[in-house]
């Protein structure tokens, strides 16, 4: 059959006055502007709950001694009623941050987060950089609760929306300062619990951390594999002195030896050092990775959420490290399974990450998580719940106040 052009038009025309095309249109886009909010739900509401969860014993290290974890929780809600946490464990001596600081910086940075869709995050993770660029563990908080909507809304877990690397990985556990017996009874506790790794801190007088590092040793023997953690606490010279101590008794690495701020000294060290240098406090930022690296200053890197401001700036890290070559851990300051569980979600996303120090829930009286990750005699598992996967204790729940 031959269509000509005027036969065609009135057929489309009939046909749309037919089906009623015309009245149509504004409920499809109104059902179109529905489906739209449905997909790309918004941010309504922030609040934030200071809370604070007593140690097992005091965590002494070079900077300080802890007792407690004081820790703040933000809590976002979208349009659609997704829920996303996120949590800050503020370690003042290295990220002069306080929890008192924290939540005075909940309104002005949750602010930025009102209206917004979760989805935008590298923007809203900018706005808040700009708005507080020295306060990257409330950041953090924040940032971690928007990864948290989006594995929600998107209906996978977070590690998989930044690409599966692994399926588990292995963890640590920290044996804090004090006297060399009593440090390596620790230790043979947690070798017992069936870590794989012991991580020993020191930073004290060189003739003592070699006694300690000494009787870890001889008391766990040779296969459990050993850490240590300067935290700043030598000079480049008592490091030197250290480091050749305890160089015999087969220790992985060691953590930031000198001051953060020291970029030479940590390179003349690393220089001499029979055990491989691995940067934490000197090592907050991306833009700090590839200072250390024109220094020539390490061996590996700590990243950690609470210094590198969330989860996106970890990854780049890693991605700075990955190209540079330089392997990586992912540690933790007093972080409850909340913010140890979106560090997990960052280990399991990146090759490039072959350590993890995800211990800080070992410390704690009282654990206000479920869900999230799974220890198992140091091995760390994640569910496939959407998201982060961790619900909080509903008595923390309890106290959030909205902040914007
Ligand atoms: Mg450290």
């Amino acid at each position: 059959m031959k269509i000509t052009r005027k036969g065609f038009l009135r057929a489309v025309a009939g046909g749309g006055m037919a089906s009623g095309l015309g009245a149509l249109m504004p409920v499809s886009l109104f059902a179109a502007a529905q489906a739209e909010k449905k997909r790309r739900p918004t941010i309504t509401s922030v609040e934030a709950a200071p809370f604070s969860v007593p140690l097992h014993s005091e965590a002494k290290v070079a900077l300080g001694v802890a007792v407690t974890a004081d820790n703040v929780l933000i809590r976002l809600r979208t349009t659609d009623g997704t829920i996303g946490y996120g949590e800050v464990s503020a370690y003042s001596p290295v990220m002069s941050e306080t929890q008192a600081s924290d939540l005075a910086l909940a309104r002005p940075l949750g602010s930025l987060l009102l209206g917004r869709d979760p989805f935008e995050l590298p923007r809203l993770l900018d706005a808040m950089t700009r708005t507080s660029p020295r306060s990257a563990g409330i950041i953090a908080a924040f940032e971690m609760a928007l990864w948290d909507l989006c594995g929600k809304i998107a209906g996978q877990p977070v590690y998989r929306l930044l690409g599966a690397a692994k399926e588990s990985f292995e963890t640590d556990c920290t044996v804090f300062l004090g006297s060399p017996e009593e440090m390596a009874r620790l230790a043979v506790g947690l070798a017992g619990e069936g870590f794989p790794a012991v991580k020993i801190k020191l930073g004290e007088a060189p003739a003592l951390d070699i006694d300690r590092v000494r009787a870890i040793r001889e008391a766990v023997g040779p296969k459990v594999r050993l850490w240590c953690d300067a935290n700043q606490g030598w000079s480049v010279s008592d490091a030197l002195v250290a480091l050749r101590g305890i160089g015999p008794y087969g220790l992985e690495f060691c953590e930031q030896p000198v001051q953060a701020w020291d970029w030479n000294g940590l390179h003349r060290v690393r220089a001499d050092s029979p055990i491989p240098i691995m940067a934490d406090e000197a090592v907050h930022s991306p833009h700090d990775a590839i200072e250390g690296l024109r220094h020539d200053a390490f061996d590996m890197i700590n990243i950690k959420l609470m210094k590198a401001g969330g989860i996106l700036p970890a990854v780049r890290i890693a991605h700075i490290a990955a190209a540079a070559n330089v392997p990586c851990m992912v540690g933790c300051m007093a972080e409850t399974r909340l913010a140890l569980t979106a560090a997990a979600h960052v280990v399991m996303s990146q090759a490039i990450i072959r350590w993890a120090d995800l211990d800080a829930y070992h410390e704690m009286t009282v654990d206000p998580c479920s869900g999230g990750m799974k220890v198992e005699r140091g091995v760390v598992t994640l569910p496939d719940t959407p998201g982060l996967g961790v619900e909080m204790d509903p008595a923390i729940v309890k106290k959030l106040k909205a902040v914007a």
